[in-house]
């Protein structure tokens, strides 16, 4: 028989399906896979209920419908002060995941050259490779997660095409600052290169941070295209709801490769995302004030235990080193330890990156209920004797 793809056959499983299937299996706490444990918004989810049953349910068009497309140009003018015109710098995607992927085949020609910042979400250098691309790996290192600047502008060359650039940056935690942000504008601008600016966490900063986008840095109005996703905006990560906004030209490469992968989105879901992104200031606010509130708490009883974690400056997640524990296997090996032992998973960091981690560092998501976090914490306590 003739072999499939050798791109994704030479992959497993995502870790997250990894993570959560051992996490079932030991019925152990999953702190690893990044979705909350709430429901979302009630009345989010009523509209999209509402919606199910009044508005049309056939091919909505397949930049999205009018209204999300016009809610997320007003919520890029309310949050950032950028001018989007909804008709022709929107389209709507089945979450970012793909949104990420028409953004890469849209732009991508086989031998171009991809400047990627490891740890990265997982889904970025199957689907470059998949373009052809060529990937550019720069490798962030923990505690501190700081921009190796000449190693970043080493990376760039007269190949290279675009650089895929993700604030606030999943699993590190880290908000790019808007003087890393045009480090790299500049290298963008210089190469006559453009930037695929995963946002996916744009609401997810606490105290002391806020999200900048790339793309309102001088000269980059033009190179980015900045993604969204209502799974992490309204904590409904099951609904696949995702946006781009770029300019007309650059938009219209990734609505070439948008239209042949999906084409639309459940039109309720648009409808009710929309409805969503037009709430007011508090809604946004309140979602990381709570989210502060459980980083602080699960971050605080990481470190009571022994592992030495500095906290993270927005999303999900917070990436601890296990090294004080005197734990002598890898990361891997510790994340199955303690979801088979201590009945708490969480995801190797190694994971992030194509040649090996850091080797101990682990991601716990906080994004949960208050009680799963402290009976987590609980858990971890026991095990690793710190009562
Ligand atoms: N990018 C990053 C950095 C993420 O963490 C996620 C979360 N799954 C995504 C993209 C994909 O988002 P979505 O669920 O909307 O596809
Ligand atoms: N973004 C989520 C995380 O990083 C997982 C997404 C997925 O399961 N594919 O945990």
């Amino acid at each position: 028989m003739k072999s499939a793809n050798k791109i994704f056959a030479s992959l497993g499983t995502t870790v997250f399906t990894v993570m959560s299937a051992l996490a079932a299996e030991h019925k152990a706490i999953n702190l690893g896979q990044g979705f909350p444990d709430g429901n979302g918004p009630d009345d989010v989810r009523a509209k999209a209920a509402l919606f199910l049953d009044d508005q049309p349910n056939q091919y909505p068009p397949m930049l999205g419908v009018p209204s999300l497309r016009e809610a997320v140009a007003s919520h890029a003018k309310r949050f950032y002060g950028l001018e989007v015109d909804w008709q022709s710098e929107v389209m709507v995607t089945s979450g970012a995941t793909e949104a990420l992927a028409s953004c890469i085949l849209g732009l991508i020609n086989p031998g171009d050259e991809v400047v990627l910042i490891e740890p990265l979400y997982d889904s970025y250098l199957p689907i470059v490779r998949l373009a052809g691309g060529i990937p550019k790996l720069v490798r962030l290192s923990p505690p501190g997660w700081e921009l190796p600047r000449a190693e970043l502008a080493a990376a760039f060359g007269p190949k290279t095409k675009a650089i895929i650039i993700n604030s606030p940056m999943n699993p590190t935690g880290k908000v790019f600052t808007e003087e890393e942000l045009r480090f790299v504008a500049g290298l963008v601008d210089r190469h006559d290169a453009y930037a695929i600016c995963d946002e996916v966490y744009e609401h997810l900063t606490f105290e002391g941070s806020s999200h900048i986008p790339l793309m309102g840095l001088p000269g980059m109005r033009e190179r980015c295209l900045r993604i969204g996703s209502a799974g992490k905006t309204f904590s409904l990560t099951g609904w696949k709801v995702g946006y781009v906004t770029g300019a007309p030209g650059l938009l219209v490469s990734a609505a070439k490769a948008h239209q042949f992968l999906t084409f639309t989105t459940p039109p309720n879901l648009q409808r009710a995302v929309a409805y969503g992104l037009d709430k007011d200031d508090g809604y946004f606010r309140t979602l990381a004030e709570e989210l502060q509130a459980k980083r602080d708490f699960l971050a605080n009883g990481l470190r009571k235990i022994g592992f030495r974690v500095a906290d993270p400056q927005g999303t999900y997640f917070v990436s601890a080193d296990f090294k004080p524990l005197g734990f002598t296997g890898d990361d891997v090996a510790f994340c199955r330890h303690i979801t088979a032992t201590a009945g708490v998973t969480a995801i190797p960091v190694s994971a992030f990156y194509e040649n090996g981690g850091p080797g101990t560092f682990v991601r716990f998501a906080f994004c949960k209920r208050d009680e799963v976090l402290a009976e987590a914490l609980d858990r971890l306590t026991t095990h690793f004797g710190k009562r």
